[in-house]
């Protein structure tokens, strides 16, 4: 998806903007504990055109003087996004910051967009004038809290989309690793290109920074690492920042259909890892969740169930994740790591047969009757599979209110007891008939 960045000064209305753009869709990401409520990153849709919106503005820098701040954030935009909007305010005018901020952005030929801010009654239309000295065209003005305008930017970003290359349809399994740093990401990517008679090639992203790698393993599999680029660059001071690489990690769990979140056996689990992963969970990716830096662990027999347990309770909604526990260094079941991803992305994309489904439903019907409530009995009538990536199930009942999380939770565990959907979530709707 194209990535749309909005920057400029603190104030001019970014946050507002972005939250006018982006939509209902929030509340979509927000509905899990544990993810992020910083609203940074978002998809967003326009028209027929999807797309993911960053407000830079969102990504704390820790201490760093102000002036550092937007000019960090201004290089972020211009790292990850392919079209930027560069948003200025008619209420104060243009300001020495804004000039700053230009002239990072000069920088880039990407296209920049200017959009005035604030621009709440039609005397403050004067006053976009000043901004033509920016050097950035026609300014579009526009208010936040008028809800004008927005439209016609919308227009003018999408029509800055980079056409689409139709990347030939092709049955690599695109996967992802996502991680804090230093948990072992790129040792395992190196590892796993670095085998024998595996064949590599890269194939540039939409956009300069994100370089999806491809790979043959010698069983002819084929699989997409997503974004080694983001993986194995270093440096630049907001790279190490936690918001920039929960963002990034967003966007290649965006783009890739398995997820493998990596934790640091030495470490354990932090905050940071649960925020991540319950994105990933949201959207729907079939996650693997991988232990590395095994080899670090003085073990008995029970370390390996004990460590288990401890991810259990710690990710209660990725039940169905496989976990494997393994070693960069060592190399200790890492040639098992390509088959587990092909595995569960198989699951992923499982298709089962109505009639073979609704015999598992009456079975579960039979063994556990439906609940009463409020002297009003749920009625199952029959089920049907209406999506893959994740398998997603329409089931018909009499009302959807009597159907509670405990039942559907036990229907969902009776389905996943018929069929292998390890490594997937799987989405129930209920629909009234
Ligand atoms: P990334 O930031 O997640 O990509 O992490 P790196 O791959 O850069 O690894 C961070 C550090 O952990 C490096 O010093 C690696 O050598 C070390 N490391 C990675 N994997 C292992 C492992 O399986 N065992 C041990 N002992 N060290 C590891």
């Amino acid at each position: 998806l194209p990535v749309v960045a909005i920057v400029g000064r603190p104030n001019v209305g970014k946050s507002t903007i972005f939250n006018e753009m982006a939509g209902d869709r929030i509340s979509i990401v927000e509905d899990t504990p544990g993810v992020t409520r910083d609203r940074i990153y978002t998809r967003a849709e326009w028209l027929t055109h999807e797309f993911r919106l960053i407000d830079t503005g969102g990504i704390d820098m820790g201490d760093e003087p102000f002036m550092n701040q937007i000019v960090q954030q201004a290089e972020i935009a211009i790292d990850e996004a392919d079209v930027i909007v560069f948003m200025v305010s008619a209420k104060e005018g243009l300001t020495e910051s804004d000039e700053r901020v230009a002239k990072i952005l000069y920088r880039t030929d990407k296209p920049v967009i200017l959009a005035v801010n604030k621009v709440d009654n039609p005397e403050k239309r004067a006053e976009i004038y000043d901004f033509y000295a920016l050097g950035f065209g026609d300014p579009y003005p526009i208010s936040g809290t008028h809800r004008t305008g927005v439209g016609d930017l919308l227009d003018r970003i999408v029509a800055e989309f980079p056409d689409v290359q139709t990347e030939e349809e092709d049955d690599a399994i695109r996967f992802s690793l996502i991680g804090r740093p230093n948990v072992g990401k790129s040792s395992i990517v190196n590892a796993l290109l670095g085998e024998e008679r595996v064949i590599v090639s890269d194939i540039a992203g939409t956009t300069r920074d994100a370089i999806d790698t491809k790979f043959t393993t010698p069983d002819g599999d084929e699989f997409v690492m997503v974004d080694t680029a983001g993986i194995r660059k270093r440096g630049k001071v907001y790279e190490n920042t936690e918001k920039y690489s929960v963002m990034r990690a967003m966007r290649a769990i965006d783009d890739s259909n398995v997820v493998l979140m990596v934790l640091n056996a030495e470490e354990g689990i932090r905050d940071q890892d649960k925020h991540v992963a319950g994105y990933a969970h949201e959207a729907g990716r079939a996650i693997v969740i991988v232990v590395n830096k095994w080899d670090t662990l003085e073990k008995d027999t029970y370390t390996m169930n004990e460590f288990e347990q401890h991810i259990r309770n710690e990710f209660q909604y990725l039940s169905y994740a496989p976990i494997i526990f393994v070693s960069a260094k060592t190399k200790q079941r890492l040639n098992k790591l390509p088959e587990l991803i092909k595995q569960v992305d198989e699951n992923h994309k499982r298709r089962i047969q109505s009639a073979t489904l609704n015999e598992v439903i009456m079975d579960a019907l039979a063994t556990n009757p439906t609940p009463t409530v409020n002297g009003k009995r749920l009625r199952v009538y029959y089920a049907t599979q209406v999506a893959i990536q994740p398998p997603t199930f329409v089931v018909f009942v009499n009302d959807p209110e009597l159907m509670h999380f405990s039942y559907e939770r036990f229907l969902e565990n009776q389905i996943r007891k018929a069929f292998d959907f390890t490594g997937t979530p799987v989405h129930l709707i209920k629909r009234a008939r």
